[in-house]
This record gives C-alpha cells, sequence and structure tokens, in this order.
C-alpha cells in the first residue's frame, strides 16, 4: 500500500456527523479522507432536514399568500405546479451540497467517492457501485458515520412507486390524490402536513394511542387538532392500516430508521446493539478503540445537530485520545407542522418533584397577532422550590426558533427570567410570560380561577 492511501483520520460517511468530524479532525492537524458512497451531505441534506423543510417552508408561504388579503392584499394564486417547487428544492440542495464540498475542499479533506467496508480494524477497503474493489486505505483512528436508511416493514415491500419511503416521497413529481401515511412519528406529521397542504387527502395511520408518543400529550393533542382542520384523516391506535392499501394512490412509510451498518463491522471486531446500531460509550467510542461511530449509526437520538455534535467530539477524542465527552442533558426536539411544534427539557424531567406549569396562549401576544399567527401557546414547567425552568413546549408560529432560546434558558440552568432582558413585541416574549404565569405573576393574562390551572 503506498503512503499516499494512509491517513490519521477516516471518516466513513459525509452527513452531518461526518462532515462535521472531518472538518474537525482536519483542524486539529490530522490528514483526513472522508469515504462515501452516494451524495456529499448524507439524509440530512439529500433527503432529509433540507427538502422537507423546503416543502415545509413553500407551503407556509402559500398560506401566507392565502391569507394577504387580511392585510389589504389581493393576489391571485394560480394553481401551483408542485413540479416547480421540487425544480427550486433541487436547486438549492445542489448550491447546498457545492458549499459543503467548498467547504471540504478549503480543509484539504480528501474526498473518496465509493462504498467503504473494514478489512480489519485499522484498513478498509472501497468498493465501487458494481462491488468492484477500487482501492484499500490505512488509518489508525477511523470514524464511522454511516448513518440510517428507512426502515422496511414486513410483510410490505417498497417498489418505490406507489408504496414509498420518505426519500421517494420528496421526489414525487405531482401531488398524489390519496396517501396513506403510516407512523405518526416527527416524519409520518411533517409528510402528512407538507402533502395535505398541498391538496392531497393524506389518512395517517398510527398504532400507539396518539402522535409523537413520547411528546407531552397536550402538545401532541394540539398537533393533532390542526392536522384535522387541515383536512388529515387520522388514524390512532390502529394497528390494521395495510390491510387496505387498495383504496390510496400512495402508501407511504415512516415508521423508522434502520442502521447502515454493512460495512464488514465483524472483521474489525465492532459490537452492534438492538437493531445493528454501533454500541459507543461516552467519548463515541466503539469497544475496538481506535474506531469511534457518531450520529444516527450510534442510535442516540437520530437527530443532525447531535449528530454534529457527536462528530466534532469523536474527532477530537481520535486526535487528542479521549478527552471529551457527549453532553445530551438538554436536546430540543421540533417536529414541522403547521405550526411547528417543539418541546425542550432537562434530561431528568420525569424524576423532578415540585413542579409547576404556566401557559401562555398566543391569542395574548401582541406580535402573533401583528403576523396574523394567534394558533397555540408556550407551555413551561417550573422547579417551585428554586424557580429554575425545567421545560419548554410550544406550539406555533416560529416555535422552531424559540425552542432554541428555550434550550439555551434550560441549559444555563438559571433561577430566574427577567422582563427587560426580552424585546417587546416579539414571540420571545411569551416563553417569559409562560414562565411567569407559573407563578400567577404573567400580567398578560386575565386574573384566573385557580382551579382552572394546570
Ligand atoms: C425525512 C427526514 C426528515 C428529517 N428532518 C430532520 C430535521 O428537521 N432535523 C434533524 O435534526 N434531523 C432530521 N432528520 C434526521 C437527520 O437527517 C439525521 O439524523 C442525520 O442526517 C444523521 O446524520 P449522519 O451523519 O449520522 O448520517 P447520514 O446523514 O445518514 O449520512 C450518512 C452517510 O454515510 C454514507 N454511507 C453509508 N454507508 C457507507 C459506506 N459503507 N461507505 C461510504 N459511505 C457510506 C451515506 O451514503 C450517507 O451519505 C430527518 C430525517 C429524515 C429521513
Amino acid at each position: 500500500m503506498g503512503l499516499n492511501n494512509k491517513y490519521d483520520v477516516i471518516v466513513i460517511g459525509s452527513g452531518p456527523s461526518g462532515f462535521t468530524a472531518a472538518i474537525r479532525a482536519i483542524q486539529l492537524g490530522a490528514k483526513v479522507a472522508i469515504v462515501e458512497k452516494s451524495l456529499i451531505g448524507g439524509t440530512c441534506l439529500n433527503c432529509g432536514c433540507l427538502p422537507t423543510k423546503f416543502l415545509w417552508q413553500a407551503l407556509k408561504l402559500k398560506r401566507k399568500i392565502q391569507k394577504s388579503y387580511e392585510y389589504g392584499f389581493k393576489v391571485n394564486l394560480e394553481p401551483i405546479v408542485f413540479s416547480n417547487i421540487l425544480i427550486k428544492k433541487d436547486k438549492n440542495i445542489i448550491n447546498l451540497r457545492k458549499g459543503m464540498k467548498a467547504i471540504l475542499s478549503s480543509y484539504n479533506v480528501d474526498i473518496i467517492e465509493g462504498v467503504a467496508s473494514f478489512m480489519d480494524k485499522n484498513n478498509l477497503i472501497v468498493s465501487n457501485n458494481e462491488g468492484n474493489n477500487i482501492l484499500e486505505i490505512f488509518s489508525d483512528r477511523i470514524i464511522i458515520a454511516s448513518g440510517t436508511s428507512p426502515s422496511i416493514m414486513k410483510g410490505i415491500e417498497f417498489d418505490g412507486n406507489r408504496i414509498i419511503n420518505s426519500t421517494n416521497a420528496l421526489n414525487l413529481k405531482e401531488i398524489p390524490k390519496s396517501m396513506l401515511v403510516v407512523g405518526g412519528g416527527a416524519i409520518g406529521i411533517e409528510m402528512a402536513t407538507i402533502f395535505s397542504g398541498f391538496g392531497c387527502h393524506v389518512t395517517l395511520a398510527e398504532n400507539k394511542n396518539c402522535l409523537l408518543p413520547n411528546e407531552d400529550r397536550e402538545v401532541s393533542e394540539e398537533i393533532k387538532r390542526n392536522l384535522i382542520k387541515q383536512g388529515v384523516d387520522i388514524l390512532i391506535s390502529c394497528s390494521d392500516a395495510l390491510n387496505d392499501i387498495d383504496k390510496y394512490e400512495k402508501v407511504l412509510i415512516v415508521t423508522g430508521r434502520m442502521p447502515n451498518n454493512d460495512l464488514k463491522l465483524e472483521r474489525a471486531g465492532i459490537k452492534t446493539i438492538g437493531k445493528g446500531f454501533v454500541e459507543t460509550n461516552e467519548f463515541c467510542q466503539t469497544n475496538v478503540s481506535n474506531i469511534y461511530a457518531v450520529g444516527d449509526i450510534a442510535g442516540r437520538s437520530l437527530l443532525a445537530y447531535t449528530a454534529q455534535s457527536e462528530g466534532a467530539i469523536a474527532a477530537e477524542n481520535a486526535v487528542k485520545m479521549n478527552s471529551i465527552s457527549i453532553n445530551n442533558f438538554v436536546i430540543p426536539q421540533v417536529v414541522f407542522s403547521m405550526p411547528p411544534s417543539s418541546s425542550v427539557k432537562v434530561s431528568n424531567f420525569l424524576r423532578c418533584k415540585n413542579v409547576i406549569y404556566g401557559k401562555f396562549p398566543f391569542t395574548a401576544s401582541g406580535r402573533a397577532f401583528i403576523e396574523n399567527e394567534r394558533s397555540g401557546f408556550v407551555k413551561c414547567a417550573v422547579d417551585k422550590t428554586n424557580k429554575k425552568p425545567l421545560a419548554f413546549w410550544i406550539v406555533g408560529a416560529h416555535s422552531d426558533e424559540l425552542i432554541n432560546v428555550a434550550s439555551q434558558i434550560i441549559k444555563s440552568d438559571i433561577c430566574h427570567m427577567s422582563r427587560e432582558s426580552v424585546f417587546h413585541p416579539s414571540f420571545s416574549e411569551s416563553l417569559f410570560n409562560a414562565y411567569e404565569d407559573a407563578f400567577d405573576k404573567c400580567v398578560e393574562l386575565t386574573k384566573k380561577n385557580k382551579d382552572l390551572k394546570l
């Protein structure tokens, strides 16, 4: 093997976790290669976060235009050509991908196109899509960042046309007349929102007894109410949705993700857990000490921002030898329903005692009034003893941005939220108002009967 094939760190996968790991490792002085079998940017850029949020944004814009008459505008919305929206989506994704490539090459990361698999704990084979070996590479440290793919469901075969997964759905050229969405988690809700918003008759089936089973019940009910208002049929506690698929033009299965672990992990002796996720410790290190695993493949939270955080941690640890551990104490969650919903809480929230709650509806917010976005609320949980905010749940316009503020408030562990530090009129004031309401001190709400309080 030539010297050129030897790296200090090799990263497998260029999604948020691999991309971050590669750049951070090079920032720390390592010679780095990234191996990617498909498109730079991984799931997040090509068939996850970005395309879904683009389509959601297009829907939001459509609604804004439709409601603009309330501000005195007269705008006629021509029939929407969905394929034009897709063209714009694809252009954006291509440009963002170019941006990522430019960053990688500005740092001189070697981008190797091909499928990586282990020969042993230091050597990798890279093969092309036909399975022919094209390169052998060697490294002291390897970071697996190979992500996940849509889960398959027993007894049903994806044909990519009528029975589809989230990746297929994001590339549909036309809005189908009807669609069954199987899975009431974040992705299912986002897909139901987008497709029904553009005119598809969507039925959303969830086999648990509510949407987003791990979310606060009030939030989950609000999302359900908004989806129903939007025209989505919702089937809760539904285990037999697939018995009736003939009546739908498309059937979208979004019941989970499975690890991309076809890397011949066994040749390096790497342990997996559960559905085949790579087992790691708090340093993102696998049971094989020179090999790390980050992002979705490690199965912790299946989110792009935790993936990025793990990528940076693994790179620091790989180059500097185990110095930083994961801090998963406060992780916000966002679902792009319409309006969006989000939440953040301290990790031990369920064990917290002496918790009081406050709530501020956007119908009472001046800014929400001005923006004509008065649906939803902020709910806040506070430790009554030391007044620390412990959790926020937000359903409403801009909740996807507000939650980052809430997240920082909780992470900073403060004991007091004060009004003078929050600009007026703003949506962020509502965080503060909900917090004050927990102590019955919100001056922007009518005096209420204590018995009715949350
Ligand atoms: C529809 C949808 C919407 C989402 N929306 C959000 C959102 O709004 N916010 C959010 O935080 N998260 C969202 N996610 C989740 C997010 O996309 C993932 O958590 C994130 O992409 C994980 O990053 P990763 O780097 O671990 O893996 P990935 O992004 O999956 O990247 C893994 C990369 O590794 C490559 N690879 C795999 N095996 C090999 C191999 N053997 N050799 C070479 N390369 C290989 C793959 O081709 C891929 O490019 C969404 C996911 C989906 C499906």
